[in-house]
């Protein structure tokens, strides 16, 4: 059967991932370092872990509320209040979903009519042209620089506007640079924002995971901005909880509604027992979510002092736990030089035009790894390079 013919043309159209590809020539081998995957090198905290065992043995095996627990939308909307400083009403305005991912495809898919134009800045999270894609609308990427610290640039996005465009999908602290946004580029983007009268999607996964004593400012803050933004966050990067697939949307009650008909059809509820260790994370999580901030806090300092000593420039990043150091005066593509690394020296990091052509030349390097295995990697990228000259 020809099933080419079979397969929707959006789904068609939407190229694999270029990590996926990469990964699957680290799968199988043992001698790799992988800087590769971006999740934390923790297991979920033992309390956290705890909880969701403690849930099971109390038969807490059922369906949930569609918007998820309310007793855990309670506690979102507490966490949100106080960290983000911006308040939603549990009832109507906090939808608990199967990771950021599904929030995010909700979001999409709730916000675009056919041929909707979605900007985003780029490099970016693999998920955000596909998804694009997926939910019919029409994916506009914003380039951002080494040389702005990957920043959203006012004036960049503007160019990218037209009378099309409906949405902005934001990520700041942003997979794969690790970039963060400046107040002042953040007050030029919201005034865009109004004046285009464009939604956002601001995907603050990595809030938590900001360096340097700076504090994290969602978008939402921002003056006309809490009714056009939908907040997505989750659980899976600052609580290490990447296998329990949750996540949430915080937006005005229109726009969750919208979201939640998507959701009560086709996931019904995120799991009862994540919501039960999410629960527990919000509860008691804090200091556990600190020590490991701290930990990546000197790792980061660590990789990027390391690399720009071997003579591979990288900028120090504000957040998440990525580094996305420049190779382009080494005269090969992103492609080849991590091939060629993972081939001679067994080192695994992602290619840079996996997130987009403007990552091209640049290397994501995911320094949530034991330290010793950092070390180790820092060795043997110092060999890589000094042999190629
Ligand atoms: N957004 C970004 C920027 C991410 O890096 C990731 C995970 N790598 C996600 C969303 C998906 O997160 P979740 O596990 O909550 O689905």
């Amino acid at each position: 059967m020809d099933y080419s013919s079979k397969i929707s043309r959006q789904v068609a159209a939407v190229p694999r991932s270029g990590i996926r590809d990469f990964f699957e020539l680290v799968l199988g081998r043992d001698d790799v370092i992988s800087l590769g995957v971006g999740e934390p090198d923790y297991a979920t905290p033992w309390h956290i872990r705890e909880a969701a065992i403690f849930s099971l043995e109390r038969g807490h095996t059922s369906y949930t509320s569609n918007l998820g627990l309310m007793s855990l939308r309670r506690k979102i909307a507490d966490y949100v209040g106080g960290f983000f400083e911006v308040e939603y009403n549990p009832e109507n305005e906090i939808l608990v979903t199967v990771g950021v991912s599904e929030a995010l495809d909700l979001a999409l898919r709730a916000l675009l009519n056919p041929g909707d134009e979605v900007l985003y800045h780029e490099p970016c999270y693999v998920s955000y042209m596909p998804g694009t894609l997926m939910a019919h609308g029409v994916p506009v990427s914003i380039p951002t620089r080494n040389r702005d610290g990957f920043s959203l640039k006012p004036e960049e996005l503007a160019k990218g506007i037209t009378p099309k465009s409906r949405v902005l999908i934001m990520n700041f602290p942003t997979n794969p640079t690790g970039g963060v946004v400046s107040a002042e580029d953040l007050a030029g983007i919201a005034k865009l924002c109004v004046q285009h009268d464009l939604i956002v999607i601001s995907d603050e996964i990595y809030s938590e995971l900001r360096y340097d004593g700076v504090k994290h400012v969602s978008i939402a803050t921002l003056p006309g901005m809490r009714e056009r933004t939908i907040l997505l966050h989750g659980f899976s990067k600052a609580f290490a909880m990447t296998g329990f697939r949750l996540g949430y949307s915080c937006a005005p009650a229109p726009l969750t509604e919208a979201m939640m008909k998507i959701h009560q059809y086709s996931m019904l509820c995120a799991p009862i027992t994540s919501q039960a260790a999410a629960a527990e994370a919000l509860d008691n999580g804090a200091s556990a979510m600190m020590r490991m901030k701290e930990s990546y806090h000197q790792r980061r300092d660590f990789v990027v002092s390391r690399l720009n000593e071997i003579g591979i420039e990288c900028h120090s990043p504000g957040g998440a736990f990525y580094v996305f150091p420049d190779v382009r005066k080494f005269g090969l593509s992103s492609k080849e030089f991590a091939m060629r690394l993972l081939e001679t020296e067994s080192v695994a990091a992602v290619p840079g035009d996996a997130f987009g052509a403007s990552g091209e030349g640049f290397l994501r390097c995911c320094y949530a790894a034991a330290f010793d295995e950092l070390k180790e990697a820092m060795i043997r990228m110092e060999r890589f390079v000094g042999n190629l000259g």
